[in-house]
This record gives structure tokens, sequence and C-alpha cells, in this order.
């Protein structure tokens, strides 16, 4: 493939609470792997993949947040023109999603793009210790006008969907990704 069949390049940001699996649906998504051990203390940063849809090509440039979320310290830089997020809580962890609201003002203070495509994903559906119900985070997303899957880093569930539901609806919004 060549540059010139790529459609245009999004930048997608990844955020939410230390430790809802952010990084591992990343990876899970770009190298299909899934490493507990190293997932928890390795941030990632920046992954480049390309995705395909409907004949188009996008290349994502998916922005993860390397541990640094603990501390409040997201700078401006890294909302900066992205058209897309996805918002990440633990199924398992009604605190994660109690502070749902508070990455949502942070969105709202620093994005650009202000019909920017966004996606809550309840993660780690794989286990059995749930505190927030499907309806809930349902309710929630609608709500704030969001796309919403669950989906498990771990078992694969709703990973790939969730990245190509955020493009698809990215590509169909005029003016979010053209230049
Ligand atoms: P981050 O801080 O949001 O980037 O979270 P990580 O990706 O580092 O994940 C935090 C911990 O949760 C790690 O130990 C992961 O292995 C684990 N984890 C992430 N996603 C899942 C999942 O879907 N299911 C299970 N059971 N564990 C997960
Ligand atoms: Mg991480």
């Amino acid at each position: 493939m060549d540059d010139q069949d790529i459609l245009t390049t999004l930048k997608i940001l990844i955020i939410g609470e230390s430790g809802v699996g952010k990084s591992s649906l990343l990876l899970r998504f770009t190298d299909d792997t899934f490493d507990p051990e190293q997932a928890a203390t390795i941030g990632v940063d920046f992954k480049v993949k390309t995705l395909s849809l409907d004949g188009n090509r996008a290349k994502l440039a998916i922005w993860d947040t390397a541990g640094q979320e603990r501390f409040r310290t997201l700078t401006p830089s890294y909302y900066r023109g992205a058209q897309g997020v996805i918002l990440v809580y633990d199924v398992c962890s009604r605190g994660s999603f109690s502070k749902l609201d508070a990455w949502l003002n942070e969105l709202e203070t620093f994005s650009t793009k202000h019909d920017m495509i966004k996606m809550l994903v309840g993660n780690k559906i794989d286990k059995d210790k749930r505190e927030v119900s499907k309806e809930d985070g349902l309710r929630f997303a609608r709500k704030h006008h969001m796309l919403f899957i669950e989906a498990s880093a771990k078992t694969k569930e709703g990973v790939q969907c969730s990245f190509e539901e955020l493009v698809e609806k990215i590509l169909q919004t005029p003016g979010l990704w053209e230049t």
C-alpha cells in the first residue's frame, strides 16, 4: 500500500482512570496481544494503525496516556486536534465509572474540535465482580451523546468494534476530518 491509498490521518485519544485497561485495549487493537504484567507498568504513548472501512483507509494515530493520568497532568497538546476519543471505565470499579464526568469536563476544556466523536467503553467484562451494569453505562452514554460498547481487552470482545464504530462515525461527520 502506498500513501496515496490513505484517505486521512485521524487523531484518537484514549482517556479514563488509571488501571481501567486503556493501554491493554490499545495493544489488543494494534498488536492483538494481552500481557497482564507488561500492560500494568508500561505506557505506550502513541500507536499508529491503518484501518480499512468500506474500501476507505484511515490512518489512526492513537494516543495513550502512559500513566500521567494518575496525576491529572495531561497537557492541552494531548487533546489538541483529536477527532475521536475513547473514554474507558472498568465495569468492576464503580469508582472509575464515577470519574467519567470529570474526564468529560477535562475533554470539554482542552479539546479543540467540539464536534469530536466520543465512544464510552466499559472494559473488563470477562471478570465476574461487576459493579457497573450495562444499563448504567448505556444511560451515561446516551446522556452525553456518546457511542457505547462493553469490552474485554483480555478476551478481545468488543475491542475491534469499538475502534471501528468510532472511526466510522468520524468519517460520516462532515467537516470533522477533511482538510
Ligand atoms: P491503564 O492504566 O488504563 O492503561 O490500564 P492497563 O492497560 O495498564 O491495565 C491495568 C490492569 O488491568 C493490568 O493488570 C491489565 O492486565 C488489566 N486488564 C486490562 N484490561 C483487562 C480486561 O479486559 N480484563 C481483565 N481481566 N484485566 C484487564
Ligand atoms: Mg496505561
